[in-house]
């Protein structure tokens, strides 16, 4: 890793905290989990990020949890699948089994740091992404071509969108469902037109 990517990083998790700073998580009647943490805690050391997050939401910070933060916060892309960070948590070898780390996925889903995002892939099959639940509520666009995600921050049309909840008596879900298309790198290119002074056939 370069001085560059390394600085990047750093850039990252700096404006990540200072979002939570702007959108605290909401209050909670849930009573603090009592599992006890599998994390050596030493008096008077700061926590790492990946730690204060979940402590944020009230949640007991174990290894798979905090694994599964470390590799979004870590990570240059803000929307993985179960696969992605799966194989990301292989590739760090540090023991988790699969299944607790799943667990953790789905856990924290459902319980305020990770967001999911459903996408409809090329064959109609549902695929979820997760992010970290750091930034206001956004809607997503999704090129059915390449998987890539792009994030629409649309404060009006989210009051509508909540009015339309409201009005229904619904509570919206922490979910979003993206909308497909082709994005502008996927488009089929139109032929370059022939120039007029060509004597040869194009
Ligand atoms: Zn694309
Ligand atoms: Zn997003």
């Amino acid at each position: 890793m370069t001085r560059a990517d390394r600085f990047g990083i750093v850039m990252r998790l700096g404006r990540r905290l200072a979002c939570l700073a702007t959108f605290p998580a909401p209050p909670c009647s849930r009573p603090a989990e009592t599992e006890r943490p599998d994390i050596p805690e030493m008096p008077g050391e700061k926590h790492p990020l990946s730690i204060q997050l979940l402590e944020t939401h009230r949640l007991t910070p174990n290894a798979a949890r905090v694994a599964l933060m470390e590799i979004l916060l870590a990570s240059p892309q803000r929307h993985l699948n179960p696969e992605q960070l799966c194989a990301a948590m292989l590739r760090r070898n540090n023991g988790q089994s699969i299944s607790s780390f799943k667990k953790a996925i789905y856990d924290l889903a459902d319980l305020g740091p990770l967001a999911r995002v459903v996408v409809s892939d090329k064959k109609n099959r549902s695929v979820t992404f997760y992010e970290l639940a750091d930034q206001p509520v956004h809607r997503h666009l999704y090129c059915t071509h390449c998987a890539s995600l792009t994030e629409v921050f649309d404060a009006a049309l989210e009051q509508t969108v909540r009015q339309h909840f409201l009005a229904h008596g619904l509570i919206p879900a922490k979910a979003d469902l993206a909308l497909p298309g082709i994005c502008a790198d996927c488009q089929p290119r139109s032929p370059a037109p022939c120039p007029a002074t060509s004597a040869a056939p194009c």
